[in-house]
């Protein structure tokens, strides 16, 4: 199989959580595991940490760890039946601060200032939108709500107002307790769920330096208000999740699709990378084979210009977790393969970011064009091959960005990068650490590594990017053109 550019992210559950499964996982494409911590224990995501981590010792993986933090996602408590209880069109249902096991008239929700966010007439979705229900007026902290769609209604159950302003904070007390456990063992990416402003990702980026951490952070977008806020979001974030579950709920779901192209572009052209989430192959949880447009949403997403495409329940509880990576690593490298998905990538996002780059404020002009230009020249060669050595990442995020049709090898003695940067389209990374070579030997050295891995062959043409000369902090500022001979 030809190389993967775009990356998979697979959500760790029952179903894949033995080191067994992981393995077969990452071996059918997976790129970086996401730690959702809207379930489990501090212990049981401590055990998939250690044996994520123990595959990538033992067999040369660098698997990235993506913790999901659960943000102010609100729901149900208990309620009195094992499969629900069915609330009907037209009656009456009441959330209460009360704790108490719910029942068709009366559920209870830790969402304390519930009763002052909301106003009457407001939409309530219950259970992904599956159920509806409308304010109709409040008794004291109670609030009564008509029901529009009724049916059974589960315990713990995710309750979306996509029209109220909730006061409740964004990063939640669990949120801070899990984000510890996050930095107390290096995971890569810390995703946020509901962002709303840049803010909310200022202040955890702040508190990941504070304590001296290299976790970088992913935005989950899937509220109205982080669409209204979106380029301040981009500029604020290191990575974006197009959350398409609770976006679809939060929002007319007819708008998801055209929201999803305008994100991901705007990550594109920032160099920021992107995820798009949610239902990919839905059907595969219980069935071996996924639905048409199931297969059509994850080309479309890889078209769009998504760095990684992810699976939740796909993976975490599904039937078929190694059959579902194993359709959509296939499904993503015959779009890569197709002439029109490289046509694409050469005019549409190339010319499209060199200006992007050279205008951001901010932007490192001189290093961009040096990666640029590697990309550039790659293309009019038809090189084989990108190689950057980096111990800061620069380059490598900056290769990604300009998305060459050549491969892109990122060689680097920072443990840390080896992961991280394994979320980046395209972008494969490389341990490496020999200080003691100069610029001749080290490209040689560095082309004899990727022989001897098969990436290279005999005729193969190969670009490097470079600093010369050679010391620890300085920048990218070479590009050399080479042949294997
Ligand atoms: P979740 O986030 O699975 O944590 O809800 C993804 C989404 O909402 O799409
Ligand atoms: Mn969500």
């Amino acid at each position: 199989m030809s190389v993967k550019r775009t990356k998979i992210v697979a959500t760790v559950g029952p179903s894949s959580e033995s080191k067994e499964n992981l393995l077969a996982l990452a071996r059918a494409g997976v790129n970086v595991f996401r730690l959702n911590f809207s379930h489990g224990t501090h212990e049981e995501h401590l055990v998939r940490v250690q044996r994520i981590r123990e595959l990538n010792a033992e067999h040369g993986l660098n698997l990235a760890i993506l913790q999901d933090l659960q943000g102010p996602k609100i729901r149900i408590g208990n309620v009195e039946h094992k499969d629900g209880v069915l609330i009907e069109a037209g009656n009456e249902l009441v959330f209460t601060n009360e704790e108490l096991i719910g029942t068709a008239q009366r559920v209870s929700t830790p969402y304390k200032g519930m009763y002052q966010d909301v106003k009457i007439g407001e939409r309530i979705m219950l259970d992904d939108g599956k159920l509806e229900v409308k304010v109709v007026r409040l008794e004291g902290t109670d609030v009564v709500t008509e029901v529009v769609y009724g049916g059974m209604l589960k315990a713990k159950k995710g309750v979306n107002l996509p029209s109220t302003k909730i006061s409740m904070p964004s990063i939640t007390d669990k949120d801070y307790a899990d984000l510890d456990f996050g930095l107390l063992h290096d995971v890569d990416w810390i995703a946020l769920s509901f962002v709303r402003e840049a803010k909310e990702i200022e202040d955890v980026k702040a508190y990941i330096q504070a304590r001296g951490k290299r976790s970088r952070v992913i935005a989950k977008l899937e509220k109205p208000e982080a669409i209204l806020n979106l380029d301040a979001i981009i500029a604020a974030t290191d990575g974006v999740m197009v959350a398409r579950g609770d976006l679809g709920v939060e929002m007319p779901g007819e708008e998801v699709p055209m929201i999803q192209k305008t994100i991901v572009e705007k990550c594109n052209i920032a160099g920021k990378p992107v995820i798009v989430a949610t239902q990919m192959l839905e059907t595969m949880i219980t069935d071996p084979r996924p639905t048409r447009a199931e297969i059509n949403d994850i080309a479309n997403s890889v078209l769009d210009g998504a760095d990684a495409v992810m699976l939740s329940g796909e993976t975490a509880s599904g039937k078929y977790p190694v059959l579902a990576v194993e359709y959509m690593a296939k499904t993503i490298v015959n779009v890569e393969e197709n002439e029109a998905k490289k046509k694409f990538n050469e005019t549409k996002i190339f010319f499209r970011h060199h200006s992007a780059v050279v205008d951001q404020p901010g932007a490192n002009v001189l290093n961009d064009n040096v990666v640029m230009s590697a990309c550039r020249l790659a293309r009019d060669t038809h090189a084989r091959a990108i190689i950057g050595v980096t111990r800061s990442g620069y380059t490598g995020y900056r290769l990604a960005h300009h998305r060459p049709l050549a491969e892109l090898y990122v060689f680097t003695p920072d443990k840390t990068l080896l992961t991280q940067l394994s979320l980046y389209w395209g972008i494969n990374t490389i341990f490496y650490d020999r200080a003691d070579l100069v610029t001749d030997e080290l490209i040689e050295d560095i082309k004899q590594v990727l022989v001897d891995r098969g990436n290279l062959v005999l005729g193969d043409v190969f670009i490097n990017t470079l600093s010369m000369p050679i010391s620890q902090n300085r920048k990218t500022n070479a590009v050399k053109l080479s042949v294997v001979e």
